[in-house]
């Protein structure tokens, strides 16, 4: 299984969903990390310090790529051809499986424009007539079977939740990997990040995520289609 998540700054998928990452690289799939962007215009941190903790918190995750597609911090723009070109060139390159996307219902303006971006780019992917290359050679189209939109500023419609409680203190470890972003240590500016309660309210959103499947964390996810059955099997648990 191939799995691609999408996110805009370089710790974004760690903390919408680096507990699920963990567990699906733990399980043997082939998890990808593609960042939209280098975090240029973040409050803190340069672009080589978010790069170097971005491979750590990648390091920790077991994922086996990242990716940065290096478009521009605060100059996200779902209706920029070429930014939407240049994911969909990865997409195809990837042949993800499955991809997790981030919210488009998000306060922050690039969260918005690159959750926007992640779904016309997923779109376009299918579409035989939109042409992309890769080496020189035009790349094939690739339909993504399964598309699960992961938690922003807002929650999402909890269509799916992954029980991460094994993986739990790997994801505060990937996430506190990003030093610059969550440390608050010296010179640091004030950000929702850098405040000591940060990693409390993921670890109380994970809580709550998870008490709805009976487990101590969870992170939800949003079907973008319906899914599709012919039995009832799969939505009773084994053993019942
Ligand atoms: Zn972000």
């Amino acid at each position: 299984m191939r799995v691609l998540a999408i996110g805009i700054h370089p710790d974004d998928v760690e903390i919408s969903c680096g507990g699920t990452v963990a567990l699906l690289a733990r399980r043997g799939d082939e998890v990808v990390i593609l960042d939209l962007t280098r975090g240029e215009s973040s409050t803190n941190g340069t672009p080589e310090e978010r790069a170097r903790e971005a491979d750590e918190a990648a390091r920790l995750l077991g994922v086996a790529r990242r990716f940065n597609a290096a478009l521009p911090d605060t100059g996200l723009r779902s209706e920029e051809p070429d930014q939407v070109r240049a994911v969909v060139r990865f997409i195809r390159a990837e042949r993800p499986h499955v991809l997790l996307l981030p919210h488009a219902d998000d306060p922050h303006p690039d969260h918005a424009a690159g959750g926007l971006l992640s779904r016309h780019a997923l779109f376009l992917a299918n579409v035989n007539g939109y042409l992309t290359e890769e080496n020189g050679r035009r790349q094939e189209r690739w339909r993504v079977p399964r598309a699960l939109v992961y938690n922003g500023r807002k929650e999402v419609r909890p269509d799916v939740v992954v029980d991460v409680t094994a993986v739990h203190e790997v994801k505060l470890a990937a996430i506190r990997a990003h030093a610059s972003q969550v440390g608050g240590g010296e010179g640091a500016l004030a950000t929702p990040l850098s405040d000591p309660r940060f990693l409390p309210v993921v670890e109380s959103r994970d809580r709550i995520a998870g008490r709805r499947v009976g487990a101590t964390f969870g992170e939800s996810f949003e079907l973008l289609a319906p899914l599709a059955l012919s039995d009832f099997t799969a939505l009773v648990p084994p053993g019942t």
